[in-house]
């Protein structure tokens, strides 16, 4: 007996094999820098904890409303005042993280057959739920010379009659690329010509450094065609609670509670009190962790520069370097995924290779940076000592 077909489509995400390779040299005794999982490295604020605990005392043990308590989609609408998007806590729906969601939306939207603009690279799960979904992923580049935002008129060079989502994530995962407002009212106006739906995948938003909160779905016309993906992982540091929504148009979130229905029943009822006090309470702890990150990506993208042959843009969001290495490759014949194999191997530093986000990561790596600045000082004279030692390969 094996598993039915349908799971032969998905995909899955290295940044757990590259982990689970990081326990086992743990488990022999090495001590390993982590740069390959994106969580973020400040622990729950306190009085989020505090409002969990407080929940379960409280005997919010049950079952939620399938869509979400009333008072959690009440904050989050409210919430998204700041990117600009008036929503009502009828246009939310509550999930165990925002990857529930993102599944969610990928089988409420697209049809079999149907074309779906992905980013390359970008996050894996996109190209998986849209090939569980019967779609087809059509993968579109980013604008490296302009940090990564993305490229609009390759997107409108892959729209054909049977596009039907285009998926943005910005700020981006793995680049920490974002868009300018007139690449957000371009891509507007492209999805409203074409009648496309847009995914926006925004659980960086808070992680910017520009201060910047922005949402496609804020510009005119579009909250009608939009479902936005985010959660509490990232900017609240709850990656382990799982705690995550979708906002859509309202005539969306009865067929997508019932797609709630049919797996998850609902999110876990303390947590979303959890994220009720994220949401309301202060927000000096993501201010802060974002001023500190913005310093730790500071200390990374100077370190990389100064290596020869490694070229890095600066992210303007999220907590990813994506450094582009091919002049060390094209220098030692390796690969980027056998770079970071021997990065593990040799240095014990683990990162992901730009490949475990599509094709369009050649030549690159994902350093998360989400860590003590002593690990990132750890990190960068590993891979000096590593890129020192390596030697040339022979000349053709
Ligand atoms: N979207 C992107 C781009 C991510 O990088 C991640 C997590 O790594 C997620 C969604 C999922 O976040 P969550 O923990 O809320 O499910």
């Amino acid at each position: 007996m094996h598993a039915a077909s349908r799971l032969d489509t998905l995909g899955t995400e290295q940044a757990y094999l590259v982990l689970g390779a990081a326990r086992q040299l743990e488990a022999a005794g090495h001590e390993v820098v982590h740069l390959e999982i994106g969580e973020p490295d400040m622990p729950t604020p306190p009085h989020v904890v505090e409002a969990g605990v407080r929940a379960l005392r409280d005997g919010l043990t049950r079952y939620a409303l399938a869509a979400g308590v009333p008072e959690l989609r009440d904050a989050i609408a409210r919430s998204l005042a700041a990117r600009g998007v008036h929503a009502g806590a009828e246009n939310i729906v509550v999930t165990p993280g925002a990857k529930p969601m993102l599944f969610c939306a990928a089988l409420a939207l697209i049809e079999p057959g149907d074309e779906v603009l992905c980013p390359d690279p970008g996050f894996p799960i996109y190209e998986s739920v849209v090939r569980f979904a019967g779609g087809r992923p059509i993968y579109y580049p980013l604008d490296e010379g302009r940090d990564f935002a993305p490229h609009v008129r390759a997107i409108a060079q892959r729209i054909t009659p049977r596009t039907r989502v285009v998926i943005l994530n910005l700020p981006h995962n793995p680049t920490g690329g974002v868009a300018g407002a007139p690449d957000l009212a371009a891509l507007a106006e492209l999805a409203q010509r074409h009648d496309l739906w847009v995914i926006s995948d925004e659980v960086y938003g808070q992680i910017r450094y520009d201060g910047r909160r922005d949402s496609i779905a804020a510009l005119p016309g579009m909250s009608d065609r939009t479902v936005i993906v985010d959660g509490f992982s990232k900017g609240y540091s709850m990656t382990g609670w799982r705690l995550g929504y979708g906002v859509m148009p309202a005539r969306l979130t009865g067929p997508m509670t019932t797609l709630i229905i049919n797996n998850v029943s609902c999110t876990a009822t303390f947590v979303q009190y959890a994220g009720l006090a994220a949401l309301t309470g202060s927000q000096e702890p993501v201010t802060r962790m974002v001023s500190g990150l913005n310093a730790k990506r500071d200390l990374l993208v100077r370190g990389l520069r100064a290596i020869e042959g490694v070229r890095c843009a600066t992210p303007a969001g999220a907590f990813y370097c994506f450094p582009d290495i091919s002049g060390v490759l094209e220098r030692t014949g390796l690969t980027c995924e056998s770079f970071a194999e021997r990065l593990l191997a040799e240095q014990h530093v683990a990162v992901l290779a730009g490949t475990a986000f599509g094709p369009g990561g050649a030549g690159h790596l994902r350093l998360c940076y989400a860590t003590a600045p002593e690990q990132l000082e750890r990190a960068l004279a590993a891979v000096r000592t590593f890129v020192g030692d390596l030697t040339p390969a022979p000349a053709a």
